[in-house]
């Protein structure tokens, strides 16, 4: 929306209207260029949205439904769409039979994607000299862990030895819980603790 005149991207919004036809949803502008004062009409059309195919998965299970969205946009991976099971991050595109990271939206035929409203599930072991103490966790998603913090959970007070993620095992930085699958961790004999993380016990397993 750049002035015609003079070429600046400095213009002022005076009046807008929607216009929608059979397929396109219009916006028309009435703009002011704040530089030389010249007003002037555009208008910037989008295909009307339409619903695209979404399957979403959570802890391992997939729910399919689908989103509507305008075919002139452009979709891709890391995006987050709100859908109708609530805030998703796509994680895959598929085109034509193959599965892409980038494309236009008018090209494609299904969404995968991961829920990111639930809270990140992962498992906690509590090394007890030869026995282990293994715990499911359900945790908000940004929650940091970190090797070196000491934790307690259960009737356990422990240090994390170790953080394993998707990627890698961590001895050292920290971790969000979205991105852990595991944490290892040894009992110590101290009172106090960073955190305590036996309210988020979904359930023990040894
Ligand atoms: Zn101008």
């Amino acid at each position: 929306m750049d002035c015609p005149i003079c070429g600046s991207d400095d213009v002022e919004i005076l009046n807008s209207k929607q216009k929608s036809s059979k397929k396109k949803l219009m916006e028309e502008y009435l703009l002011k260029c704040e530089d030389c004062g010249h007003v002037f009409k555009d208008v910037i059309s989008l295909k009307k949205p339409k619903p695209y195919r979404l399957i979403v998965s959570e802890h391992g299970k997939s729910h399919k439904t689908t989103i509507d969205l305008s075919p002139s946009d452009e979709l891709k991976s890391g995006d987050v769409l709100l859908s109708d099971v609530g805030q998703v991050e796509v994680t895959s595109i598929e085109v034509a039979d193959k599965r892409v990271t980038k494309a236009k939206l008018e090209d494609v035929n299904t969404i995968w994607a991961n829920s990111i409203e639930i809270p990140a599930r992962i498992g906690f072991s509590v090394d007890l000299h030869g026995e282990v103490d293994s715990y499911k966790l359900d945790l908000e998603r940004d929650f940091e862990i970190a090797p070196g913090d000491v934790v307690k959970i259960d009737k356990h007070i422990v240090k994390v030895h170790v953080v394993k993620t998707h990627e890698r095992k961590l001895t050292s930085g920290f971790a969000k819980a979205s991105v852990i699958t595991r944490v290892y961790s040894k009992p110590v004999k101290f009172n106090n603790y960073d955190y305590d993380l036996t309210k988020d016990i979904i359930k023990k397993t040894s």
